[in-house]
């Protein structure tokens, strides 16, 4: 936890009046956050995701100078059957406003839910008059139309034009944005902030470091066999894929704040046949960006000695799609700058470190300093159990205006606009 409160600059009235009247919205958003948790729009429903976009479409063109929807490469996996599959994505929008004012800042939302088309939680049922329970409501319908407040007020403010905006709606960030991380890169370096709109933590802090993350698929080829008549021609694909398993278990914590989970595991047809294949899913988290590069020659060198056994062919597939997110100076900076404007809505956040990742960690990774639990307020995310707090589509959108209106008037905050231009770094 950290508590770097300095006397904020207290808001005008103009911006008190427009922070208040935020609230006359709250029943519209509420409606339109029904409409959207309608729409199931898991990671790998494209058409889904792809209707999710065209619903948010109408409602933010009107605030952008332009809007392209963007076709992304397929996400390319291995299956139970060690094949590489290609799994077509949603569409990624983009919208940019005033791409020539002095001050840059990058807002990312997610389209996507983890909740499949099959998924038995499909619906919206109201817990209190306050709370709602549908699937991503939270994470992050919800912080989509957080985004959509905080543009809209920031749009009637006086210096709005010292502000120029990029939005990205990605498909795929659930699945670790395979598809729209190259393009979450290189508009992270053309940007002076990015804000995130994942919902904050449960106690509706903020998260501050995060680790990063690696998804990896082991596809083990043995040689099949009659288990009874010649055992012995076989290649055991089951075996060899637990002895790898027990190697790999030996990573955890063999740096600080490692981990390494096998999630998935599937192998072989019936017990009187030695197996020929097994394939197994696994993830590492880290804490440190270097140790990405330690864990990938570790891995290639247990998959190397796999492969120097007679009849086996071991192939690894992944890699490290988020490095760990660090929360330097700079990052601080922007932090505290939030803190203020929350000292106004009479509330105090705090952030604090936490072992999941978003694509906090992507613009992170790319340079951009970033809050990215901006969303709404909410809990249970990604379980059948989730949950929104409502009024927190006001509250969240009153925090972001008020970041947006002080970085309009005030500028950015320390460190950050001490570094190059903008131009300097695309
Ligand atoms: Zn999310």
């Amino acid at each position: 936890m950290n508590q770097l409160i300095h006397q904020p600059t207290k808001p005008s009235r103009l911006e008190s009046q427009l922070i208040e009247q935020l609230w006359e919205l709250q029943p519209l958003r509420e409606q339109q956050l029904i409409e959207l948790v309608e729409i199931n729009s898991s990671s790998l429903n494209p058409e889904g995701i792809n209707r999710t976009g065209e619903y948010l479409e109408a409602l933010f063109t009107p605030l952008s100078d332009r809007c392209e929807r963007i076709t992304l490469s397929p996400w390319e996996r291995l299956d139970f059957d060690g094949r590489l599959l290609k799994q077509p994505l949603g569409d990624l929008w983009r919208y940019r406003c005033r791409t020539e004012a002095p001050i840059q800042i990058l807002l990312c939302g997610h389209l996507d839910t983890v909740f499949p088309k099959n998924s038995p939680f499909q619906c919206i049922s109201r817990i209190t008059p306050t709370c709602l329970n549908g699937p991503g409501a939270a994470d992050m319908k919800g912080g989509i139309l957080v985004i959509l407040s905080a543009l809209s007020l920031l749009e009637k403010h006086p210096e709005h034009h010292k502000i120029g905006w990029t939005l990205l709606l990605n498909p795929d960030e659930e699945i670790g944005s395979p598809g729209s991380a190259p393009l979450l890169q290189k508009e992270a370096v053309k940007h002076h902030i990015g804000l995130v709109y994942e919902p904050t933590l449960p106690d509706q802090n903020l998260a501050g470091a995060r680790k990063g993350s690696g998804n990896f698929t082991c596809a083990v080829h043995g040689r099949a066999a009659h288990a009874g008549r010649e055992p012995e021609k076989g290649r055991n694909a089951i075996n060899k894929a637990a002895e790898i398993l027990l190697d790999l278990a030996q990573f955890n914590h063999l740096r600080p704040g490692l981990t390494l989970n096998t999630g998935m595991i599937q192998g072989g047809e019936t017990t009187n046949k030695v197996p020929d294949l097994a394939v197994f899913k696994f993830n590492i988290r880290i804490a440190q960006p270097e140790d990405a590069q330690w864990c990938q020659q570790k891995l290639n060198h247990l998959i190397k000695a796999a492969n120097q056994q007679d009849g086996y062919n071991v192939t690894l597939h992944g890699g490290f799609g988020r490095l760990p997110k660090q929360l330097d100076p700079v990052h601080l900076s922007l932090y505290q700058y939030l803190q203020q404007c929350a000292l106004h809505l009479g509330r105090k956040v705090h952030w604090q470190a936490t072992g999941g990742c978003c694509d906090g960690n992507n613009l992170s990774a790319a340079g951009l300093p970033n809050i990215d639990t901006l969303g709404v307020h909410g809990n249970f995310i990604h379980s059948a159990d989730e949950i929104i707090e409502l009024p927190s589509l006001t509250q969240q959108a009153q925090l972001s205006a008020l970041l947006l209106f002080k970085i309009a008037q005030q500028g950015l905050p320390t460190g950050i606009s001490q570094r190059e231009s903008r131009e300097a770094r695309r």
